[in-house]
């Protein structure tokens, strides 16, 4: 509230100051920005809806009836007419990879390519305009193509020559690479599979470009490594794409220290258009305990103060940890990750980690893993004692049963991309059986059991458009189109709790809800205008619903073209 009163008295200042300068209209303060005639869902409990806010410098001063907000209107007051339109507080990505989704918007577009000759059509195109310069990214699905089949070097070496390809499966477990990249890593018919990965061969024993798992560092060696300007460059585009969907904070999970040198250059110069906290790995904490840093440490623009650790893998590669075998691959229930061995290990940095202060959030997808974490934040609490710590699990996907209760128990915090379920939802009865499935993304078993549920994407691995999540947790539709009416149906959520989850509830799981989140006298200016109602839409047609306007710390940094 400080900041905020600081921010006014300042401005009193400043029409006093121009009051003795000789107007001669009476000072008063004129609010910097009025959004008015909108349809205002605030998040806030005790003024849920409201026609009209005011701001001042980058704080909301007064939220309330158009009339009413009138009064703030000055001669120097930007005004925004939302035209009725429905406007909610910025949407808080819970989990992102942000230098990792803005280097993918400049990367060759593969996603949907669905035919071998539209993949070596794109791929040959971006060779052209950067010749000699490494084409990554991709995200190509060979299972849209008909039939299926894996794509290979001599699909794209004619029309790359000497620019090096390799450009990855949509899953990230195996990438193709062209003559030039294998030429460059070295690989050639007499190189042996290295353990955990193969090198795809044709009938004649040659490599056909397809390198799996392990295989693929022989290639990522050799990629240059990204300068400060492609780092920088990376930023800028997912910026520009954050504003664009209406995102206004990132939970930034695993970020370089050259990530976060970057992040802070631009936040010295007033250039962050999106708010960052960013988590590093929690096997370095002590970078940060070392510093005094606590939870949450920072500007509104830019934090540390939390560590983002694994304990295992995932449900697409087989990797995430359960308590019984696959069901289609009954040899392994999956594997803890390394960090996570041995489990004293985990426990004592875990433990210090809390006690310098530092927040917890721990990647666990499959129940073993879940478990296991718990455990852990179990021991956390005895040993280090009862305070508001705020532990979160990311991913918690698949829930034994039991564990509900400990969730809320331990007040642990489920970081969760509901993107992951339409699309996982394709095939994870597959993979886990029939049981298993009813506690798979369980948004509604968590919220009914009272945990908060913090909404992300996992950008790049899913798209960073929170209509995406919003329709995908309120309709469960797997995006085969096979089961429009939700895949188990029961845990789909109500449209308001998923507003609240990307909203209010992720700024509560970085320790921010006082200041964003809602729409409230004192908070941060962040919102944006929909296109449509996404409060009172059927659920299936939030997916198209796009972004009019961004709006952060009472800037509007995005304006949709009309
Ligand atoms: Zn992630």
């Amino acid at each position: 509230m400080h900041r905020l009163l600081t921010s006014i008295a300042q401005h009193a200042l400043i029409a006093v100051g121009v009051a003795t300068l000789g107007c001669s209209r009476p000072a008063r303060i004129g609010a910097d920005l009025v959004l008015t005639h909108a349809n205002i869902w605030t998040g806030d409990p005790t003024q849920p809806t409201a026609a009209a806010v005011a701001v001042i410098g980058d704080r909301i001063v007064d939220v309330g009836g158009a009339d009413e907000i009138e009064r703030w209107r000055g001669p120097a007051t930007t005004v925004v007419d939302a035209e009725g339109r429905r406007v909610v507080p910025g949407f808080n990505d819970s989990h992102v990879h942000f230098v990792d989704g803005g280097t993918q918007l400049d990367s060759v577009d593969l996603k949907d390519a669905d035919s071998p000759e539209e993949f070596a059509r794109r791929i040959a195109a971006r060779a052209r305009t950067q010749p000699g310069k490494w084409i990554l990214g991709g995200e190509w699905d060979d299972q849209r193509w008909t039939p299926p089949q894996l794509p290979t070097r001599a699909l794209i070496d004619d029309a790359t020559g000497g620019t090096p390809v390799f450009v990855s499966r949509y899953d990230g477990h195996m990438a193709l690479a062209n003559s030039a990249a294998l030429g460059r890593a070295g690989i050639t018919e007499r190189s042996p599979d290295p353990p955990g990965g193969a090198i795809v061969r044709d009938a004649n024993g040659y490599p056909t470009g397809i390198l799996k798992d392990a295989a693929m560092d022989f290639v990522t060696r050799v990629i240059p490594k990204m300068t400060t300007e492609d780092r920088l460059r990376a930023v800028k585009r997912a910026m520009e794409h954050a504003a664009s969907l209406g995102v206004t904070s990132v939970q930034d999970m695993n970020p370089s220290y050259e990530d976060v040198a970057v992040y802070a250059d631009l936040a010295n110069r007033g250039e962050l258009t999106v708010r960052i906290y960013a988590a590093p790995t929690e096997t370095g904490f002590y970078d940060q305990a070392k510093l005094g840093i606590h939870r949450s440490f920072g500007s509104s623009w830019l934090r540390l103060g939390a560590v983002k650790g694994y304990a295992d893998g995932s449900l697409g590669s087989t990797t995430a940890y359960f308590f019984q075998p696959y069901a289609d691959a009954p040899t392994t229930r999956g594997l803890l990750s390394a960090e996570m061995q041995p489990i004293e290990h985990m426990r004592t940095r875990l433990m210090a980690a809390d006690a310098a202060g530092l927040q917890l959030c721990i990647h666990a997808i499959g129940d073993a893993g879940i478990s296991q974490v718990l455990d852990l934040f179990g021991d956390v609490v005895r040993t280090n004692g009862d305070r508001d710590r705020r532990l979160r699990i990311e991913h918690a996907q698949h829930i034994a049963p039991k564990d509900f209760d400990r969730f809320a128990d331990l007040k642990v915090i489920a970081s969760v991309q509901p993107y992951h379920a339409i699309d996982d939802g394709r095939w994870a009865e597959r993979r886990i059986g029939p049981e298993r499935i009813k506690t798979t993304y369980a948004f509604k078993t968590l919220v009914d059991k009272g945990v908060r549920l913090a909404f992300g994407s996992d950008w790049p691995v899913a798209p960073l458009n929170p209509m995406l999540s919003l329709y995908a947790a309120t309709t469960r539709a797997t995006l085969d189109g096979k089961n429009p009416s939700g895949w188990v149906p029961e845990q789909k959520i109500a449209i308001a709790d998923a507003v609240t989850a990307y909203t209010r509830a992720a700024a509560f799981a970085e320790f921010q809800e006082r200041e964003k989140g809602t729409l409230a006298r004192g908070r941060l200016a962040d919102l944006v205008i929909l296109t449509d109602d996404i409060l009172t839409i059927p659920a299936p047609q939030i997916k198209d619903v796009r972004v009019l306007t961004t709006i952060v710390g009472g800037k509007v940094v995005y304006q949709r073209r009309p």
